[in-house]
Parts: C-alpha cells; sequence; structure tokens
C-alpha cells in the first residue's frame, strides 16, 4: 500500500529511520555461510536448550538489513562523515587496517581463560606495545590494564600513594592540580584516597612558579599536569617546576590523554615526570565518543615500577611468555585479565605502521593544522592566553555574546548544519564562552579550508539572523534538545516516544 507520507522530500534525509522490527515480511532472508577449517564448527546444543519455536524477529533480506544500518549510522556526525574538531578529543581517523588486525581470528577468537601457553603471540603483542608505550614516553615499565584515561589517573595516583605509604609518609596526601586541567583529575585523586589542591594559572596561561613553591610542603604527594595543558600550551617551565615538586619530596604525574602536539618531539620521563597516562583511544587513533571501549596505559620510573599492579607479562630466558601475579599487588585491581586487548592491538597497529618517523609527522601535522586554523580565524575567534598554539587552541566567543546576543553553545550546534561536528565547548572552565578546537593531523587543507569558511558563514548569520544559530541545529534528524533532560531521561524505545514524562 503506498501512502505519499512516505515519499515527503527531506524526510529522506532527515527523518528517524522506522523501526527494523517492523520492516521485512515473512521469509526473506540474507546468508552468510559460516567459517568451515574441516572440523565441525558447531556442537549439537542438547535438547533441552534448544528452542521450541522460532524466534519472533523480523525477516529480513541482505539489502533491507544494509540500508537499514547504514541510514542508522549516518544519524549521528561521525568522523568518517565529516570534520570532528573536538578539543581535548583527538578524534583522529581510525585506519581500517587496525580494525583488520584486531579482528584476526588468532587474536579476536581468545578466551581470556585461555591457558597462557594459548596466548604467546597476544603476549608478544602486547609486550611490544609495553615497550614502544616506554620507548615513546621515557620511561622504564608500562602497565595497559586501565580501561580508560581516568582508570589511568586512578592507577598513577594509585601507584604514588603506595610509594609514600611504603617510604613511611601517609601525611603525604596532596595532589597539587592546575586550574586549566581536565575534570577527571581532582576526581581520580580523590578516588585514590587523597586531596587535590588548585592551582591558579598565570595570565599567560602557564602555572605560576612562585605560587607553586607556596603550595609545596611536607604534605605533597604530588603534582597533576597535562603537557601541552589544556590551553594547548605548552609549559615551558617544565623542568624547574619538576625541580621544585622533587626537592619537596612529591612526584610528578603527567596527564598524556593527548600527546598528539610531543609524540616523538619530546619525552614526559625526560621532563622530569614520574608517571604518564596516555589515552590510546585518542592518541592512538582507536575510535571513541560513543562511549566505547577504551585504554589508559600508565608509564612509571623505575622507582615505581614495583608498585604496578598485577598481571606482568615476564619475557623467559627461553622467549616465552608468562602472566605473573605477584602476591599482594592485587590491590589496585582495577580491571579484569589484561586490559582491553582489542584497543591494545589497535594502537600497536597504529604505532608499526606509522614507525617513529611516522609519528613524529603526526604531531608536526596535528600541530599545523592547528596553527592553520587559528591564523584563519582569529580576527572573529580570538585566544585568550596565547600568540601560538600546538595541537589545540582555545577561543573565546565572548565578541559574539557582546555583540549579537549568540552564545558558543550557538556556534557548535549551527555547525551541524554545516556538515562540521562541534568543538569542545565551555572547557576549559578559566576561558569565558571557550571554544576548543583540536583539528588533528588526519585533516586535509580542503576540509580545514570548510571548517574556516563554516565558522566564517556562521559569524554573518550571526551578525544578520542569530535566530537562526538560536534554533540550530536545523537539519539533523533532531533538533535542539533539552541535554540535562536528554541524559537523565533517555527515551531508548524503537515504539517511538514513551510517556514517561
Ligand atoms: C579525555 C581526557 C581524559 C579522560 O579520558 P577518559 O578515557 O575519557 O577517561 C583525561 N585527561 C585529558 C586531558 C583528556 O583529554
Amino acid at each position: 500500500m503506498s501512502d505519499e507520507s512516505m515519499v515527503q522530500p527531506g524526510r529522506w534525509n532527515a527523518g528517524l529511520p522506522e523501526s527494523i522490527f517492523t520492516k521485512g515480511a515473512p521469509g526473506r532472508r540474507g546468508l552468510t555461510f559460516p567459517r568451515w577449517d574441516g572440523e565441525p564448527v558447531a556442537a549439537d546444543l542438547p535438547a533441552g536448550m534448544r528452542r521450541a519455536e522460532p524466534a519472533d524477529f523480523p525477516s529480513l533480506s541482505e539489502p533491507e538489513v544494509m540500508r537499514h544500518f547504514t541510514q542508522l549510522s549516518n544519524l549521528n556526525h561521525h568522523i568518517e562523515r565529516g570534520m570532528y574538531p573536538l578539543g581535548s578529543c583527538t578524534m583522529k581517523y581510525n585506519p581500517r587496517v587496525n580494525e583488520q588486525i584486531a579482528a584476526l581470528p588468532g587474536l579476536a577468537d581468545l578466551h581470556p581463560e585461555q591457558p597462557v601457553g594459548d596466548v604467546q603471540g597476544l603476549l608478544a603483542a602486547l609486550k611490544l606495545l609495553e615497550e614502544s608505550l616506554c620507548e615513546i614516553t621515557g620511561f622504564a615499565a608500562c602497565s595497559l590494564i586501565p580501561a580508560a584515561g581516568a582508570q589511568g589517573e586512578y592507577l598513577g595516583m594509585f601507584v604514588i600513594r603506595a610509594l609514600h605509604l611504603h617510604n613511611g609518609h601517609p601525611e603525604r596526601a596532596e595532589v597539587l592540580i592546575p586550574d586549566s586541567a581536565h575534570g577527571t583529575n581532582p576526581a581520580s585523586v580523590v578516588i585514590a584516597g587523597m586531596v587535590p589542591k588548585t592551582l591558579k594559572s598565570r595570565p599567560n596561561g602557564r602555572i605560576d612558579l612562585d605560587a607553586l613553591r607556596a603550595a609545596v610542603g611536607p604534605r605533597t604527594a604530588g603534582i597533576m599536569i597535562t603537557n601541552p595543558n589544556t590551553l594547548g600550551l605548552f609549559e615551558n617551565d617544565i623542568t624547574e617546576i619538576a625541580a621544585i615538586v622533587h626537592e619537596a619530596g612529591g612526584r610528578l604525574y603527567m596527564d598524556g590523554a593527548n600527546l598528539n602536539a610531543i609524540m616523538g618531539k619530546v619525552r614526559p620521563g625526560d621532563m622530569g615526570f614520574d608517571v604518564v597516562h596516555m589515552n590510546l583511544h585518542k592518541t592512538f587513533s582507536t575510535p571513541h565518543g560513543g562511549g566505547g571501549p577504551g585504554a589508559g596505559p600508565i608509564c612509571v620510573t623505575p622507582e615505581l615500577q614495583p608498585f604496578l599492579p598485577g598481571p606482568w607479562i615476564t619475557a623467559g630466558a627461553d622467549g616465552g611468555f608468562t602472566l605473573e601475579n605477584l602476591p599482594g599487588r592485587d590491590s589496585a585491581a582495577i580491571h579484569s585479565y589484561y586490559g582491553n586487548v582489542g584497543v591494545c592491538l589497535r594502537a600497536l597497529a597504529y604505532i608499526l605502521r606509522c614507525g617513529g618517523d611516522g609519528l613524529v609527522r603526526v604531531s608536526e601535522c596535528a600541530v599545523l593544522n592547528a596553527r592553520y586554523l587559528l591564523s584563519q580565524l582569529r580576527d572573529i575567534l580570538p585566544v585568550a592566553n596565547a600568540d601560538q598554539c600546538l595541537h589545540e587552541f582555545v577561543a573565546s566567543g565572548v565578541s559574539w555574546k557582546n555583540e549579537f546576543g549568540v552564545r558558543t553553545l550557538d556556534i557548535g550546534k549551527r555547525l551541524l548544519d554545516y556538515g562540521v561536528h562541534a568543538p569542545t565547548i565551555y572547557f576549559p572552565l578559566i576561558v569565558e564562552e571557550a571554544l576548543m578546537v583540536e583539528p588533528t593531523e588526519t585533516e586535509s587543507k580542503e576540509s580545514l579550508d570548510r571548517f574556516i569558511a563554516a565558522v566564517r558563514a556562521i559569524h554573518r548569520e550571526a551578525a544578520t539572523d542569530p535566530e537562526v544559530l538560536h534554533g540550530a541545529p536545523h537539519t539533523t534528524p533532531v533538533g535542539r534538545m533539552d541535554e540535562a533532560r536528554a541524559a537523565r531521561q533517555p527515551d531508548l524505545s524503537w515504539l517511538g516516544p514513551c510517556n514517561c514524562g
């Protein structure tokens, strides 16, 4: 039966697709043959466990299923649709070869309870990743266990705390954190049983050395710094900062979630840090942002190595590997088995494919791209604290607010109509109407130019027709939402809007 509402122009692009449960017709099907390697592929299920009736699933042909999921995949903006300049998040294109490697049957089909003798290849790969990350960061030992950046921070804080306790200093429980820090930093300090203490930045966005000297003391456990910091600026005084903190008996933690500016250029270990965590799901290309798996390994100095939790991958004299669980080290057990292996394998594939020279080039191009955008946009989006940036910059939309009554939120939402994801907004908190832009190295000159043109077009709209911005986005399947309500009362039903108030 035909119905003209099915063919309204625009619906094709803007509408939500029909539920898959109402599509298809009995008898339609798509076939995929199971893998056959000469052995029986599946044992017969015992009769008592078999379904008596066929499941009540929709019957669809392969093209119907393909179209359905392809349509679904385009409802959200994603890096394979367009630019995604989300600051402090390093949303770079993820090479397909990473996915192919992580999906190799000899890796993807392993079971975590399999005997160590069966997983030697995997352990060799993970050991190589540990060594590569130590080489990139300038440290002695690595734990791949943390499943997220914040979990790496927690483990790093735990390890520093364990060192102070071991040395008989339970009173060392204060961790200094600059006011430009990522919000997860103070949270991780608290969860590790310590107390965060805020350090105010200087007007140029860097740490105030006098304030630091005044803040350290016998209760100092350490300092947590992001370098380059969240303003996209390098802490030039880092060796002096390290000397002040070490002299006071503290340790230095680096939040290395985004190494995109410095990989292959400088190493946290050489700057005087004692611990660093990296987000493999940012710097090393694994996609993130949809709540998918991540990995936040930490690398540490020899002094802190004994406090890393097990299991440890240990190479034997015969070239084989064992997984050792050292007694007493399970108190920081934060993840089952040995971390998110699939994410680790993607990162290793990325590192090996780029090679040392390639990683240097990644950093150089990431910085070049950010500087190009800054140079082309700073007349309408001024950058508060700096003349120059590294892999990202934080602009302020204050003049848009004062002149046109347009907020940074409106700029971000309107960018969606131009096919670009919004930059990070309202972070870091120390910049008013902040707009944090990180293009990454994987965007071409043409794509950067499109972004510049979009921001300039939106600036003109703000001057002539600000209402367009207030109501944006206009061309996405779902318009502007009450974000607090959407998070607290998500409507996840395929049956359509629920009446849950
Ligand atoms: C993303 C990020 C984090 C947190 O990482 P998660 O994996 O989201 O927990 C911490 N610090 C900085 C600087 C980040 O950009």
